[in-house]
């Protein structure tokens, strides 16, 4: 046993846990669904040309590792999450055009959600990464649940949902968000940046749905390095 496990174990019987994506005992990720995490960044060329860096495909372990730090509470797997993201929005900066002046735009969770919750996901996220991003988008409206909505519907159902804190003249941003599905929430993210006079490089997101951007969509991450030259 390593002295790592061993105080692990002895933090196990002070704080009883279980791991986040499969119930194991005594560990808050287990080295499978540690292992599941690993970030492979994949860009898929989604909204409205705008490329979206990556990092996880939201399905089997990932997928309830994520639901668990979402849904249920389990803010303790917030920092082993912030390191796919970090890899996802690296990529989308370093396939940008531009170099260097680039800022994050964190989608805004609803106030509902937040209340809920009592956290912000993806701000939470990023803040695991060391990152300190200020507040460029507002929700502006509460927005009712996509989960029944086809694609064209989703686009429609968010119109509008978020507002620039201010005007953005002059700057350049890469969008991020937890889990890009249909795109929606990205092309709207990247709707109200523009209308503030904002530019849009690129968007990450922590995962993908892989039902919605099935393989062939995708540049893999051995494609990208090609593209970009080593990391
Ligand atoms: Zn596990």
């Amino acid at each position: 046993m390593t002295l790592r496990d061993a105080l692990l174990d002895a933090w196990a019987l002070l704080s009883p846990v279980e791991c986040a994506g499969c119930a194991a005992a005594d560990r808050s990720l287990c080295a499978e669904c540690s292992g599941a995490l690993v970030p492979d960044v994949a860009t898929v060329s989604a909204v409205g040309g705008l490329g979206v860096a990556s990092a996880l495909r939201y399905e089997l372990r990932v997928r309830r590792v994520i639901l668990a730090f979402k849904e249920h509470d389990r803010t303790d797997v917030a920092r082993a999450l912030a390191v796919p993201l970090a890899h996802a929005v690296r990529a989308a900066i370093a396939a940008s055009p531009c170099d260097g002046g680039i800022e994050l735009a964190l989608v805004p969770t609803s106030r509902a959600a937040y209340r809920r919750r009592g956290y912000d996901p993806v701000r939470l996220l990023v803040r695991g990464a060391g990152g300190r991003p200020a507040r460029v988008l507002l929700a502006a409206r509460a927005k009712g649940t996509q989960k029944a909505l086809g694609l064209e519907q989703r686009h429609e159902n968010l119109r509008g949902a978020f507002v620039a804190a201010r005007r953005l003249d002059g700057r350049r941003f890469v969008i991020v968000d937890d889990i890009l599905t249909s795109g929606a929430t990205i092309s709207e993210a990247a709707r109200a940046i523009r209308t503030a006079g904002g530019e849009v490089v690129g968007a990450a997101t922590m995962a993908f749905t892989p039902r919605l951007f099935p393989f062939r969509d995708i540049a893999s991450s051995e494609d990208y390095r090609g593209a970009k030259g080593a990391q």
